[in-house]
């Protein structure tokens, strides 16, 4: 079996391809030989080794030795200097590299092959003693710190007292003297670790390999990998690369750099990069000196510079991506030594896509695949600034429930939110956790935090709906709303204090951060969206119940409203009292009486929400909440709304304890209280079919109602209320003598629906999935109380994600695939949608692309995220 892959003089046994076993570095080290770019000459060990030397009690496969034997003696004929050979000696670095790039996690070791003899033929044979030297005390160090454990600190000690001794501020100050007495101390360091500098060169290397590789498993490694999510057991683990050193060190005309082929930050077309003058690699991301920009590489050696942009285009050209690049120039002549694909911002990431698309470089599916959904998603949303965020203090953690930074000070009141938010002040509002009555104060608050509740609850749910940043289900927050204060064990925070809310990570911060707002969607997002919109088969709709978010749907690119929740319009101020009449109503006739005030009202929302929405189809789901959630439920405001109502505080009371259930959300709501009050679905539908009618008349715009039907479980009960809706509406139509095309389906949530999909199809004309419900009643999870267990489950490895979050592929997963085939075989020209949270959660919809649904329905700041998924989906 092959380990060692050799590379030298434009000729590489191994190339870009071969990540996996040479690592990135080394496989574009090889790469970068055959394209013919200057890369000193060396070889890569595989990282199939790494796996064998862990599985192996630290030991190494037969015949490996006899390899790295050879490729040395290779090593030793291309650069025509000898390993060891006090004339001429050939050094080398050793240097970590995985598949996945881990900048500086892992150990690299340079100008190895030095020993006290080999100095001398190295000061020798490039004329230069004091760069010999300076070469022997790095690797002293380098050696002693990586490979054999002795504190950097130490070495770090007697090279700062060197330089005060001497008083001199930077290490190129020191001269040759300087640096022989520093080999000397550091040579002292060593004995007093009890550790031996071995002068024989092959000791050095392996000492050097077991290091690298045990650098795999490095503190520093692991939590790097865990953090960003790099999964160890799909790698092999890290490669080794063996390089012939060339020498940034010698002088004036010599130095190293790093650089960027394009702008990191802002995806701007222009290199971008620092470089030092005579330094070794390490010193520029050291910090002892201020590297210059590459600018005055252009001004000190312009041929140089030249050969480098050069090489950097043609890497960019190459790799159709934007290159991080390292490089060291040796007496004025330039080395690559690394190339990889650069990190950058999410900006710069889709700006970048964009422009290589316009550059011919890539092609639209290319640029739709390379950015990530958080990438459009961190765009659109406010962000902290990250310095201020560097500095700030984390008390506590929470779900990351709707991104977003926002920061603001401490309210616990939400009519005082609302109050303050309507003046333009900052406010954050904390609640244990929030119900329908707190909505306004959410919309003026900067951000949302609660102590209670899931990935859906209705603080979350909510949130994400109007685009506000939200922390929700922290539990450690300990919410004293009557006395004024929040607690995080010993951290009190007390209401007009300032804190912030990252709901991208669920982070709680003390104190004002700023904030930096979005570009929203113009430029390059639109563009990017736009070749989205190209690619994908999903139709993307969003849900919103008011005209305002129905625009801003609109502008995010939302081809329809799949879900608009008439029940939110209920709880206006101005509409409750009336909601509310007809909640205590005790007979049909007092009920219809008190729909009648209603009924105008939710035309207008209708007509409203058609127009925004210009002929794009609208979903509209009748009623859903059960009633309960309408009334007061503390003695104080049950006394003032039974004023209101004219009745008694008892009676008031004894009509709320008649509402109450053990189990609200599998208890009378959705069709189950249209069924026992149908008058409420003929005012609703009087309004749905009245707004479109009025629309057609006034100004001829073509509207097709979607009426839904919610909770629907058995085909009887859609049955019973779809033939009292078509009445209705057919009467309506007849009347008015226009022509409305309209549809009624039903949402599909229950178990038993997705079940009898087949059936439920002959009634209905389309289906919607509501995957909160359905998950929810699948898993018999209580979505508003998940939270007290479901960050354990999580971190016990129970459930892989949150299944209010990510759609439970094999469970609930199951249940939308098969619906929608059910669905779609009794009734062929079916529309299925989803309108659950999942709708915009962009592996979520992966999965709904591939059960064959027609769109995904989410919220309006979700629209973009949920187009680019789409598309990725089909790729
Ligand atoms: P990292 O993965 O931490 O960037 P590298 O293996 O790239 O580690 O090494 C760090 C730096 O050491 C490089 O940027 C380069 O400047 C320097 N270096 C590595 N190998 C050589 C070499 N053969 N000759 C000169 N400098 C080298
Ligand atoms: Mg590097
Ligand atoms: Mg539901």
């Amino acid at each position: 079996k092959k380990f060692v892959y050799f590379f030298a003089n434009g000729v590489a046994e191994g190339k870009a391809g071969m990540k996996d076993i040479l690592g990135g570095k080394g496989a574009n080290l090889a790469e970068m030989t055959n394209l013919g770019i200057p890369v000193p000459p060396g070889f890569t060990i595989s990282a199939e080794v790494c796996k064998y030397f862990y599985q192996n009690n630290r030991t190494y496969p037969d015949g490996l030795r006899e390899e790295v034997k050879n490729a040395m003696k290779k090593l030793e004929e291309a650069t025509g200097k000898g390993f060891g050979d006090p004339e001429k000696p050939l050094l080398v670095s050793v240097r970590s590299g995985a598949a996945v790039s881990m900048p500086g996690m892992m150990d690299t070791i340079l100008n190895l092959g030095l020993n006290d003899k080999t100095v001398e033929g190295l000061a020798k044979m490039t004329s230069n003693p004091r760069f010999a030297y300076d070469a022997y005390r790095r690797f002293l160090q380098m050696l002693g710190d990586t490979a054999l454990g002795i504190p950097k600190h130490k070495f770090e000690t007697a090279l700062d007292n060197m330089k005060k001794a001497k008083g001199v501020k930077l290490d190129v100050e020191l001269d040759e003297n300087d640096l022989k007495k520093l080999v000397e101390l550091y040579k002292k360091i060593y004995e007093e670790e009890n550790k031996q500098f071995p002068q024989n060169v092959e000791e050095q290397l392996w000492l050097a390999i077991d290091a690298v590789f045990g650098s795999w498993m490095s503190e520093r490694a692991i939590k790097y990998r865990e953090i960003n999510n790099i999964r160890e057991d799909q790698m092999l683990g890290t490669a080794v690369n063996i390089v012939a050193m060339v020498f940034g060190n010698m002088g004036e005309k010599s130095g190293t750099g790093v650089a960027f082929t394009r702008n990191p930050n802002t995806g701007e077309n222009e290199i971008y990069g620092e470089f030092l003058q005579n330094a070794q690699g390490e010193d520029v991301v050291a910090g002892i000196r201020t590297p210059l920009p590459l600018d005055e590489l252009k001004r000190l050696m312009p041929n140089v510079y030249d050969e480098l942009i050069g090489i950097m285009k043609k890497l960019e050209k190459h790799y159709k991506d934007m290159q991080d690049i390292e490089f060291t120039i040796e007496e004025g002549k330039l080395y690559m030594l690394q190339t990889r694909n650069g990190k950058r911002t999410s900006k710069a990431a889709i700006k970048i896509a964009v422009d290589m698309v316009h550059e011919g470089l890539i092609n639209k599916e290319e640029a739709v695949m390379r950015v990530k959904t958080e990438d459009v998603e961190r765009v659109l949303h406010p962000r902290f600034d990250e310095k201020a965020l560097s500095q700030a203090k984390s008390i506590a953690k929470g779900l990351p429930a709707s991104p977003g930074a926002a920061t603001g000070v401490v309210i616990f009141d939400s009519s005082k939110a609302e109050e303050l938010g309507r003046k333009g002040e900052q406010v954050i509002l904390v609640r244990p956790e929030t119900s329908p009555e707190d909505v306004g104060g959410m919309a003026f608050a900067q951000g949302i935090l609660t102590s209670r509740g899931g990935m859906t609850s209705h603080a979350a749910v909510v949130a994400r709906g109007i685009g506000k940043p939200a922390v929700v289900g922290a539990e450690t927050v300990e919410v004293k709303e009557e006395e004024g204060f929040f607690r995080v064990n010993d951290t009190v925070v007390r209401e007009g204090d300032w804190i912030s809310i990252n709901g991208s990570t669920g982070e709680i911060l003390l104190g004002k951060i700023p904030t930096i707002k979005p570009v929203g969607l113009e430029g390059e997002v639109a563009k990017l969206l736009e070749w989205a919109d190209e690619i994908r088969r999903l139709g993307v709709r969003a849900n919103a119940d008011i005209p305002r978010d129905a625009e801003v749907a609109r502008k995010f690119g939302a081809e329809g409203i799949g879900l608009c929740r008439t029940e939110h319009m209920f709880f206006e101020k101005d509409r409750i009292p009336k909601v509310r009449k007809m909640i205590v109503a005790k007979t049909k006739e007092g009920r219809e009486k008190a729909l009648e005030e209603l009924l105008p009202l939710q035309k207008e929302d209708f007509k409203g929400l058609f127009k925004a929405m210009a002929g794009y189809p609208v979903t509209i789901r009748l009623i859903d909440p059960p009633l309960h959630e309408f009334l007061p439920h503390d003695d104080e405001q049950i006394e003032a709304t039974a004023k209101d109502l004219g009745i008694s505080s008892k009676e008031l009371k004894d009509v709320v304890i008649s509402l109450s259930e053990l189990n609200p959300m599998l208890g009378h709501r959705g069709c189950r209280l249209t069924i026992t009050y149908p008058e409420i679905a003929v005012m609703q539908t009087k309004a749905i079919i009245g707004a479109a009618i009025e629309l057609k008349k006034e100004s001829n715009l073509d509207v097709v109602p979607e009426i839904m039907i919610p909770l629907v479980g058995h085909i009887n009960e859609l049955v019973f209320l779809k033939k009292i809706i078509k009445e209705v509406a057919d009467q309506m139509i007849k009347e008015a003598n226009v022509h409305i095309d309209y549809k009624i389906g039903t949402m599909i949530e229950v178990p038993r629906a997705a079940i009898t999909a087949d059936e439920i199809a002959k009634e209905a004309e389309f289906f919607s999935f509501g995957t909160n419900d359905l998950t929810q009643m699948t898993f018999a999870f209580s979505r508003d109380d998940v939270g007290k267990f479901l960050p354990e489950y999580l971190q016990k490895g129970i459930l892989e994600h949150d299944p209010f979050k990510t759609l439970d592929y094999e469970g609930v997963g199951a249940l939308v695939e098969m619906g929608t085939r059910k669905g779609k075989s009794a009734r062929s020209n079916l529309k299925v949608g989803v309108c659950g949270e999942h709708g915009g959660d962009p592996r979520s919809i992966s999965f709904f692309h591939k059960a064959g649904l027609d769109y995904v329905s989410c919220s309006p700041y979700r629209v973009p995220v949920a187009r680019l998924a789409a598309a990725q989906a089909t790729l």
